[in-house]
């Protein structure tokens, strides 16, 4: 029997982005397609599970991103107070994706072993694969892990019944993704395993990458872990507040419900 979680897609941040940006090897049609942000949260009857925390001021000016509201303030709109969640699954150590770390001074941080060796290791010296990183958010982590605040896992990992993370890597090589178990069906948070709908669906990858294959095979991993009925929700993709219902009257454009 599934628990019955509550699942939220919450925007966070945007920019204006151009289609040939969103593809490897660009794309001839140059006309305009925007990029939302989110954070995610896993509502159960006793415990709240955020994915991933956003990023704050500082990136935002530094990147020339639009903040519209920090994953906090963000999560207090579907009644979520981030100062007293306990556990936060980091789906990579991109800057969009931790930056708003120190948001959750009570969580723990769910973290593949392969992403903490990737953001700290060789690869980080150079720019083409350390230009999402901010390395004063990959400090904070290596600081947490010796306050024993990073949970390891090591490829795919059912964290309570009905919830699970599993390896993906490409984008990063230690990107994670989220399954849940709802009452409604499985949700898959791919994060970002697939920018947008349309990376997976065409099989067209995202240029931010570490390792091409593993990325395409990540769009059908992602497929058989959603299963015939499941969903599969996009990292950045703004129609996703289109495609499912709004969390609450009024949250237009603001965060929706996925299970
Ligand atoms: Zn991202």
């Amino acid at each position: 029997m599934s628990e019955a979680y509550k699942v939220y897609a919450i925007k966070y941040a945007e920019r204006d982005a151009r289609r040939p940006e969103h593809f490897l090897g660009g794309d001839p049609h140059d006309v305009p397609m925007p990029m939302d942000y989110f954070v995610w949260a896993v509502v159960g009857r006793t415990q709240t599970w955020v994915v991933d925390t956003g990023f704050g001021a500082t990136d935002a000016t530094r990147r020339k991103r639009t903040l519209v509201r920090t994953a906090s303030d963000g999560l207090a709109i579907v009644g979520i107070d981030a100062s007293t969640v306990t556990d936060v699954i980091l789906t990579h150590l991109h800057y969009d994706h931790v930056g708003g770390f120190d948001q959750f001074p009570a969580a723990r941080f769910h973290l593949q072993d392969r992403e903490m060796a990737f953001a700290t290791g060789r690869h980080m010296t150079r720019s083409t694969f350390s230009h999402a990183f901010t390395a004063s958010h990959i400090a904070d982590v290596v600081l947490a892990v010796h306050e024993s605040r990073v949970v390891f896992h090591d490829g795919d990992d059912e964290l309570v019944p009905g919830l699970s993370v599993h390896l993906i890597g490409g984008h990063t090589d230690g990107l994670q993704v989220v399954r849940v178990v709802t009452e409604g069906g499985v949700v898959v948070l791919a994060s970002d395993a697939s920018h947008y709908y349309e990376n997976m669906d065409a099989a067209r990858p995202f240029p931010i990458v570490f390792d091409v294959g593993a990325m395409v095979e990540g769009y059908d991993r992602l497929r058989r872990l959603a299963g015939a009925d499941g969903v599969i929700v996009p990292g950045h993709d703004p129609d996703v507040l289109r495609r499912f219902p709004l969390a609450a009257p009024g949250l237009d454009g603001i965060a929706v419900r996925l299970d």
